[in-house]
């Protein structure tokens, strides 16, 4: 079974296209990283995905019925960079937030449910943390908020957006036995990723992006020097080895 399918996705902004017929499929279960040079439309799919933005055209497809019926089996972490961090809300508020599919925004979470994000928090290491604004956090704290929203969603497919961006190694430790948990449970993740040194370690499944797919499939297929090449195009070089490194990086 497919957890997600998107085809005929585009995109444009100001009429150039960022996303361009885009069309793949992924697997129930799999953890798939995003790969692709910065401006491949990497963050522009998750947010067409997720109709947080206009599109062309495109069916997204989640377990076999439309996206619009099934949104809340998806569970979204966003860019740290993209979120307006000066809101004023405390970490608990934003946790809550992940809970609304499940009690509606009209009503008032109950003890039940603040009960819930505060196990949340927890299990990310942040339960003293419920109180705080959210402009007080450090980047790896923000992220480990984020975090405790997508478990508070209790999604089937999540996607998250270069979470490792700007967190500690401590942060990054836990996201990466968090994406694996989901994915023991039957989840299926799908994480933008830029570090290609740690893509095979990571990922079972990869989406080579930039505009379109390049490739999508089992990592050991897809994941090939060929294949980034013709997704990064010059701003690749290669160490030999299997190493690989951005121009500049
Ligand atoms: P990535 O996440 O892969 O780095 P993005 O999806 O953020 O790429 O952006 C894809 C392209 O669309 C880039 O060229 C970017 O400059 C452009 N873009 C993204 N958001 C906007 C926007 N709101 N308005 C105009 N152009 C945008
Ligand atoms: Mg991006």
């Amino acid at each position: 079974m497919n957890a997600l399918t998107i085809q005929n996705l585009s995109v444009t902004y100001d009429k150039q296209y960022a996303l361009e017929d885009v069309n793949f499929s992924i697997p129930e279960g799999s953890l798939t990283g995003i790969i692709g040079p910065n401006g491949a439309g990497k963050s522009t799919l998750i947010k067409a995905i997720l109709r947080l933005i206009p599109t062309i055209s495109g069916e997204v497809t989640v377990y076999g019925k439309p996206y619009k019926k099934q949104r809340s089996l998806v569970g979204y972490v966003p860019q740290r960079s993209e979120v307006d961090w000066d809101f004023p809300t405390n970490a608990l508020d934003v946790v809550l937030m992940g809970r609304y599919g499940h009690i509606g925004w009209i009503k008032r979470p109950n003890k039940k449910e603040v009960q819930y994000a505060l196990d949340c928090l927890k299990k990310v290491g942040m339960e003293e943390f419920a109180d705080r604004q959210i402009s007080q956090l450090s980047g790896g704290q923000q992220q480990r908020v984020f975090l405790a929203r997508a478990l508070a969603q209790d999604a089937q497919v999540y996607f998250m957006d270069e979470p490792f961006v700007g967190v500690d190694a401590a942060t990054e430790r836990a996201i990466i036995k968090l994406m694996q948990e989901w994915k023991e449970q039957g989840k299926t993740v799908l994480v933008v990723h830029h570090d290609l040194q740690t893509v095979k370690d990571y990922f079972d499944h990869c989406l080579l992006l930039n505009k379109k797919p390049i490739e999508c499939g089992p990592t050991s297929d897809v994941f090939t020097m060929d294949n980034l090449q013709r997704t990064y195009g010059g701003s690749i070089s290669f160490l030999g080895n299997n190493q690989v490194m951005m121009q500049g990086g």
